[in-house]
């Protein structure tokens, strides 16, 4: 058998995940991102009743898969050379609606893990510390400026931007 050397983390929501088709981009924005300051960061929704929403929207008819991408990491997996790991910084309350998900649509079988960001830790630095201590060697997601924060941590990882409104892994991020 060959050996899967190759570690891949993909991101989920925009990634692997679409977004709810009804919200547009800019309130999904506003909504995750922490607005104040230059620096990057991210909101945690306070109250229970924005949490609660959070929960609904997240209920899987509503968030479709996205095929271009999930055809791309069944043909990676099947290929045997690539370890395929999910690390996604949904926050611990989605916990539940994540599993639901991948069991919904049945896609569990094809990552050896999936992460969620159960100590609700700021999504980069959460992203940061996964990809250390998985030792991936592929990244792919789809917040820039999450990607470019990684870019300035390491070299040593080949970081890919996916493009939500296109829907397929775009680039390379150098
Ligand atoms: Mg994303």
């Amino acid at each position: 058998m060959v050996k899967k050397n190759i570690r891949i983390g993909f991101d989920l929501d925009g990634v692997i995940i679409g977004k709810p088709p009804f919200i547009p981009n800019y309130i999904m924005e506003k909504l995750v991102r922490n607005p104040t300051g230059k620096k990057l960061g991210y909101r945690y929704p306070k109250y229970s009743i924005e949490r609660k929403i959070r929960i609904l929207s997240h209920y899987p008819l509503f968030r479709p898969p996205i095929r271009n991408n999930i055809n791309l990491i069944k043909e990676l997996y099947k290929s045997n050379a690539y370890t395929l790991y999910v690390v996604s910084s949904r926050y611990s309350f989605l916990k539940s609606r994540t599993r639901q998900w991948f069991g919904y649509y049945k896609l569990r079988r094809f990552f050896k893990e999936i992460y969620i960001n159960d100590f609700d830790e700021q999504p980069h630095l959460f992203k940061e510390r996964m990809i250390k201590r998985l030792g991936l060697h592929v990244f792919i997601d789809d917040d820039l400026l999450l990607l470019k924060y990684l870019r300035t941590r390491s070299k040593d990882i080949d970081l890919i931007y996916v493009k939500d409104h296109e829907k397929y892994v775009r680039g390379i991020l150098k």
